[in-house]
């Protein structure tokens, strides 16, 4: 059994020597396997994944390698682990660790950061100047599930305890997985202004985190949210996540939309989660003079900006990356006062055995899939004793 010097377990909470995993082979390519159990170090824990959902990000990782970085380089045939979106229970503690207890329900963001450098130190530890040094003699400690170290599709990994969020006891697994992605909304909506209250906002593109973005945004108050999309089932879950207009961009152009719904003038605030070659233009006639645009996606060629509109109306843009300042706890929160309902962007899960074809489902949008969860072994059996 699993016992490693220094580290905290209980018989209460058996662990094997030996887990299943997939790692990434060839680009597009993975293996389900075996793999040894981590052991975590100072300020450390090991969690037992009961649920990882799959995001966009982990699909750029699987075929195409950045942004993920593993010993320095692309993360093809290192037999690591991709994915970061996940929840789990809290296993065994590293040396030290007080701060959670095994058992504890946990979800998790994915950056440690360093924790030395000048970002880190003013809690933007997912701007991090030491990303992916966490090897060798480079070794600075920083650490991204899923992006330069182990992550998620597997049944256990190490999490330093800053990356930890307790999750609600009514909360499900499946919901717990989608904390990280309102955590990202809720990081690009609070470096924008944060006191949103009675400020409008335009969301651009109804995939997971602009969804999320709507639901943030209400509950920090905005109005009027506003989405724009081209799926309508979308645009429609985007209402019952409270936005209080819907643009269909095929049916409306989104700038002439968004200057019907607010007069003229222009939104407060943009956030752009489109990904779409025209979104920084676009949103930045969609915002009033002053406002502040903020990228919370980007298209992968390169595109011309019309910069002198960005100066002659002092607009701000910002580009965000993931989900710093503990944003993530602050969505937690929100989600546990259950101020929008995160559930409903959840459309299809899996076993991880299956995982390829969740992967499958995410990366087509098969059967209008949104977010795809992946359900860990050890919590499926829990879930069939339970209902015996
Ligand atoms: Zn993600
Ligand atoms: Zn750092």
């Amino acid at each position: 059994m699993y016992a490693p010097p220094g580290v905290k377990i209980s018989k209460n909470f058996p662990i094997p020597d030996m887990q299943k995993a997939w790692v990434l082979g060839d680009p597009g390519q993975l293996i389900y396997k075996e793999k040894a159990i981590p052991v975590p170090g100072k300020a450390e824990v090991l969690v037992r994944i009961d649920a990882v959902a799959i995001c966009a990000t982990d699909l750029e990782v699987i075929y195409h390698g950045p942004p993920a970085l593993i010993e320095g380089g692309l993360p093809f045939n290192k037999n690591w682990t991709p994915g970061h979106e996940y929840m789990g229970t809290v296993a065994a503690l590293g040396p030290g660790v007080d701060e959670f207890a095994i058992g504890d329900r946990v979800t998790v963001e994915i950056h440690a950061g360093c924790g030395q450098c000048k970002r880190c130190r003013e809690g933007m530890y997912t701007s991090c100047h030491n990303y992916g040094m966490n090897y060798g003699d480079v070794n600075k400690g920083h650490r991204a599930n899923g992006f330069t170290t182990e992550g998620g599709f597997c049944e256990y990994a190490i999490n330093n305890i800053n990356t930890m969020v307790k999750v609600a006891d009514d909360m499900s697994d499946e919901e717990a997985t989608l904390v990280v992605t309102a955590g990202t909304a809720m990081y690009g909506l609070t470096e924008l202004g944060g006191l949103l209250a009675g400020e409008s906002v335009v969301v651009t593109g109804p995939g997971p985190i602009g969804l999320l973005g709507v639901g943030v945004a209400k509950a920090l108050g905005a109005n009027p949210v506003i989405l724009t999309g081209t799926r309508d089932n979308r645009l429609e879950i985007g209402k019952k996540l409270g936005a209080d207009h819907v643009i269909n961009v095929r049916n409306e152009e989104a700038v002439a939309g968004v200057k019907r719904i607010l007069g003229g003038k222009g939104a407060d605030y943009v956030l752009e989660c489109s990904a779409a070659t025209n979104a920084l233009n676009e949103a930045m006639l969609m915002v009033n003079r002053g406002g502040k645009i903020c990228l919370a996606a980007f298209p992968h060629e390169k595109v011309p900006v019309d910069v002198a509109n960005i100066v002659r109306n002092n607009i701000y843009v910002y580009g965000i990356r993931g989900e710093g300042k503990s944003a993530t706890h602050r969505a937690q929160a929100f989600m546990e006062q259950k101020r929008f309902d995160a559930k409903l962007i959840h459309t299809h899960t899996f076993e991880l055995k299956d995982l390829p074809e969740a992967i499958r489902y995410a990366k087509d949008r098969i059967d209008d899939a949104i977010k795809v969860v992946v359900k860990m072994p050890s919590a499926v059996a829990a879930k069939k004793m339970a209902a015996e």
